[in-house]
């Protein structure tokens, strides 16, 4: 293996630990401990474990977290009506709902109902308006923002002029990602699922990031010599070894390891960047709301 591996894990446990700095000064000077408010829908396993992560995360950094688990019945207006609430509350600076929701539930009508200020998963129309012409103060989605922040280490802040290949066009990871990398001054291609000689397009980029959904998709001989890899995504597959369940990514690792300058593992690479980037979303939001300096 020759590539580096880029420790998701480390890179937010220090970021996680200049937030809870961040936020132990707000409270000294300013007397304000940002809020996070995560509303769950129904009883999903995986869910209910990000939410928890998220929850015990928050508190970790010294803010506060407010949880809504809510029976999978739940009409559309409650939920309304509790985002209201939470709109209206004072303490409450950030507010994620859990994706995805039950099929009787309007998701888009439930995202755009919550307070673009306190949008910190920056799902809204204005923020994503926001970010594709260069708002400052557009809420960017967490996990395309755990990558960048990865990426700029790497490359010692500056990204002008690579070739950056974003795999994926979703509105959570893929879209978000390429607006990010553009600003960045990038020269940006989005494949998808009808892209055509996707293995010939990766090998000319200098940047890839996998957002897929499909287990070692993107093989070794894709891979540019020296190119930086990012793998966002999470596929839980039977191990042939163990027989057990495994998480694997989008990229087979130890084949791009061989030809990648630097690369992301899964587990242990973007998923723990995108909490920690919630949080870092939830303290930047609280300081617009307050009016008061953000210093991350
Ligand atoms: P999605 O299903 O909404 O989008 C997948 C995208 O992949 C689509 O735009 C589709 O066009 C594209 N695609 C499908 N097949 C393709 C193919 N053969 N070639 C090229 N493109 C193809 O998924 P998403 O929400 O963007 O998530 C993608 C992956 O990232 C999933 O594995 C998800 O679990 C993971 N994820 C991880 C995190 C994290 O924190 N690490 C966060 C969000 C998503």
């Amino acid at each position: 293996m020759t590539a580096e591996i880029i420790d998701g894990k480390a890179f937010a446990a220090r970021l996680r630990q200049s937030i809870g700095n961040e936020v132990t000064r707000l409270q000294n000077e300013h007397s304000l401990q940002p809020g996070l408010a995560v509303v769950l829908v129904g009883e999903d396993p995986a869910s209910q474990v990000y939410v928890r992560n998220k929850g015990t995360q928050t508190r970790e950094a010294g803010m506060q977290s407010f949880e809504h688990m809510l029976d999978v019945s739940v009409s559309e207006n409650e939920l309304l009506a509790l985002i209201e609430r939470l709109n209206d509350d004072n303490a409450v600076h950030g507010i994620l709902v859990q994706l995805p929701l039950p099929a009787h539930i309007d998701e888009s009508r439930i995202l755009r109902a919550i307070n673009p200020l306190k949008d910190v998963d920056g799902f809204h129309p204005v923020n994503v308006g926001g970010l594709c012409i260069g708002d400052p103060s557009a809420l960017a989605p967490c996990t395309p923002v755990g990558c960048l922040l990865m990426l700029k280490d790497y490359f010692d802040g500056s990204l002008a002029g690579k070739n950056a290949l974003v795999i994926g066009r979703s509105n959570i990871v893929g879209k978000p990602m390429a607006q990010l990398l553009l600003k960045e001054s990038c020269t940006v291609t989005i494949a998808h699922s009808r892209t055509q000689d996707l293995p010939g397009v990766c090998r000319a980029a200098d940047i890839v990031i996998a957002a897929v959904g499909r287990s070692e998709m993107v093989r070794g001989d894709w891979i540019k010599p020296g190119a930086v890899v990012i793998d966002v995504g999470i596929n839980r597959i039977q191990s042939d070894e163990t027989q057990k369940p495994k998480l694997v990514g989008d990229v087979a690792f130890f084949e791009a390891a061989e030809t990648a300058g630097a690369l992301t593992p899964v587990p242990g690479g973007v998923g723990p960047m995108t909490i920690a980037c919630l949080l870092r979303n939830t303290v930047v939001s609280a300081c617009r709301q307050a009016e008061v300096e953000c210093r991350l």
